[in-house]
């Protein structure tokens, strides 16, 4: 048995768009039938690079989220598309059938990751395929995977217990696990909640706060961190909608103490440190 699949690493993507170039080099224009008719020339991101800014000046995060069709092995477009319209192959990969689907645009919104676009050339509804007309003549993997400068991309057979994916995947999450439908695509690094700020001293604000610890407790933990050489601290990956009481406590001045909830990224701004 094989299962296509592929692990994406979000903290390695920089959001260069290589393969989304890389998709649209192979299909806009170019006829894959049975797979696939022609991406029109504008219009599609089958794999749609996803830019996340969270924060707010000047402590702000960017992330990028590739997001190509998730090949979902309970995938809701199938189970909602004319007879025939859709199909999932024995590798997996879920396939709009490029004739039995024509004249069907509801089929664009059966998918709960908006991964399917309207072709109105073609008249059809398209996505990304993982380049199965490739891996049919004996291809290894996808344009977008091969164009990836950074490795964020891992393509490979689930199925098979010495492949890197199979590895890869024990320790991966899925986009949207609230879904339920079992998707054949996980990720690394998606984006989660921080919280920062920067401390300083009230008789010594001419000079950063630097290398002062700073603790954040709730019931299952305490984390820690160091302020860096401008007296900025931050803890990352932490989950939404979370309560925390942040902690400063240093020798000579007031302890500071501060209740935070991640339901959106937190900056705290300028904790000013008062003299004991
Ligand atoms: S991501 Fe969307 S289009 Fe792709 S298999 Fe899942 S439900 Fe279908
Ligand atoms: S090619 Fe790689 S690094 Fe560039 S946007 Fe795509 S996944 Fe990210």
């Amino acid at each position: 048995m094989t299962t296509f699949g592929m692990v994406i690493d979000v903290s390695r993507c920089t959001g260069c768009y290589n393969c989304f170039l890389a998709c649209r080099d192979e299909h806009a224009g170019n006829d894959h039938r049975p797979v696939t008719a022609p991406q029109p020339d504008s219009g599609h991101r089958w794999i749609d690079v996803q830019e996340h800014e969270r924060g707010k000046f000047p402590r702000v995060r960017v992330d990028y989220v590739p997001l190509p069709c998730q090949q979902c092995q309970e995938a809701p477009c199938l189970s909602r598309a004319p007879q025939g319209a859709l199909y999932r192959r024995a590798d997996g990969i879920v396939v709009i059938d490029p004739e039995k689907a024509k004249g069907h645009p509801e089929i664009v919104l059966s998918c709960p990751y908006r991964a399917i676009y309207w072709n109105p050339v073609e008249n059809v509804a398209q996505k990304c395929t993982f380049c199965a007309h490739l891996l049919d003549n004996g291809a290894k993997e996808t344009r977008c995977v091969e164009a990836c400068p950074t490795e964020a991309l891992v393509f490979g057979d689930l199925d098979d217990p010495a492949s890197k994916i199979a590895q890869l995947v024990k320790r991966a999450e899925e986009l949207h696990p609230e879904f339920g439908v079992k998707p054949s695509v996980h990720y690394f690094g998606l984006p989660k909640r921080f919280v920062s700020g920067e401390l300083a001293f009230a008789d010594r604000m001419d000079e950063a706060a630097a290398n002062v610890r700073v603790s954040l407790h709730n019931d299952a933990k305490v984390q820690e961190a160091t302020t860096d050489a401008y007296g900025d601290f931050a803890f990352e990956g932490l989950e939404a909608g979370a309560s925390y009481v942040l902690r400063v406590a240093v020798s000579g001045y007031r302890p500071h103490e501060v209740a935070v909830g991640t339901r959106n990224d937190v900056d705290l701004g300028t904790i000013v440190l008062e003299r004991a």
